[in-house]
C-alpha cells in the first residue's frame, strides 16, 4: 500500500513528464487535490506532504473541513469545482479562494454582489473561472458551447454573457473550466481540451482585456492529455487519496 506522500509524488512526476513531452514548465501547472468524501485529517496529511490547493465540489461539506482546518488557512487555498446554486454563493464567495464552476450569467452576477458583501481578506476580487461545456453531454453543467466553431450564433450567445461577466467589479476572470465526459481511453477526451484551448485562444483575442491564463481541465483520468492540450490546472482526486 503506497502512501499519500508517495501516491502525491507518483502523480507530481507524471504532471511533469506529461509538460516535457510538449515543452511545457512543470511549474506552470499547479495541481488541485480533490478531496470530496474524505475528511479534514486527509488534507491535513495532504498539507504536510506539500500540497496546499484543495478542491471540493460542495461548499456544505467544504465548510465543516474549512473550519476544522481553520489554524492551516494561511497555508491552504481552497477551490470550489462542484456546480455551485445561487443560494449558496454567498456562502461560497466567503469560504473560497477561487471558484472554477461559474456556469452562467446569473451565477456570475449573485457571485459578485456576495463578493462585494463579504470582506475578502486576502484579496478584494474574486478569481473565478468560467465552466463549459463543449461535448454536448446533458449531465454535465457549464455553458452550454457544444458545436461553437460551426455555429456563430452559440459563440455569440457566449460572448454577450462575457461581456456582461467582465463588467462584473468583484470578480476576476482567470480563465476557462471544463470536465470532459468519461471514456474509457483517456485519448477521447484530447478533442474536448483541444476545442477548451481554442475557445480560450478565441476568447483572448475578443476580450484581450484580462489575460484568459487558466484552463483548469484533466483529472485522475485524463490529466496527462489535458496537459499536453495547455491545462495550467488539473484537479486530481483518486490518484492521490484513493477511491471514494
Ligand atoms: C471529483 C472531481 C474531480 C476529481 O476527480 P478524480 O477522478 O477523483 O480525479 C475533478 N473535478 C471535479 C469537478 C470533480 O467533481
Amino acid at each position: 500500500m503506497e502512501t499519500l506522500t508517495e501516491r502525491l509524488a507518483a502523480v507530481r512526476e507524471r504532471i511533469a513528464a506529461a509538460a516535457r513531452r510538449v515543452n511545457r514548465d512543470p511549474a506552470t501547472i499547479r495541481l488541485v487535490g480533490v478531496t470530496k468524501a474524505h475528511p479534514a485529517e486527509v488534507i491535513r496529511a495532504a498539507l504536510d506532504a506539500g500540497l496546499s490547493d484543495i478542491g471540493e465540489n460542495r461548499v456544505q461539506e467544504a465548510e465543516a473541513k474549512i473550519a476544522a482546518l481553520a489554524a492551516e488557512r494561511h497555508r491552504l487555498t481552497w477551490h470550489l469545482i462542484g456546480h455551485l446554486q445561487t443560494n449558496k454563493a454567498k456562502k461560497a464567495a466567503m469560504l473560497f479562494d477561487m471558484v472554477h464552476s461559474v456556469d452562467s450569467l446569473r451565477l456570475a452576477q449573485v457571485l459578485d454582489r456576495h463578493a462585494a458583501d463579504v470582506h475578502r481578506v486576502a484579496k478584494d476580487r474574486l478569481p473565478v473561472l468560467l465552466q463549459v461545456n463543449v461535448s454536448g453531454e446533458a449531465t454535465k453543467f457549464g455553458f452550454d458551447l457544444c458545436g461553437w466553431d460551426e455555429q456563430p450564433d452559440i459563440y455569440e450567445r457566449f460572448c454577450a454573457d462575457v461581456e456582461q461577466i467582465l463588467t462584473l467589479p468583484r470578480l476576476e476572470v482567470r480563465g476557462l473550466m471544463t470536465i470532459a465526459p468519461w471514456a474509457p481511453d483517456p485519448e477521447q477526451a484530447r478533442p474536448i481540451f483541444r476545442a477548451v484551448r481554442r475557445l480560450r485562444d478565441d476568447l483572448a483575442q475578443r476580450f484581450p482585456a484580462i489575460a484568459w491564463r487558466e484552463l483548469s481541465m484533466g483529472m485522475t483520468d485524463d490529466f496527462e492529455v489535458a496537459i499536453e492540450e495547455g491545462a495550467t490546472m488539473v484537479r486530481i482526486g483518486r490518484a492521490i487519496f484513493g477511491e471514494r
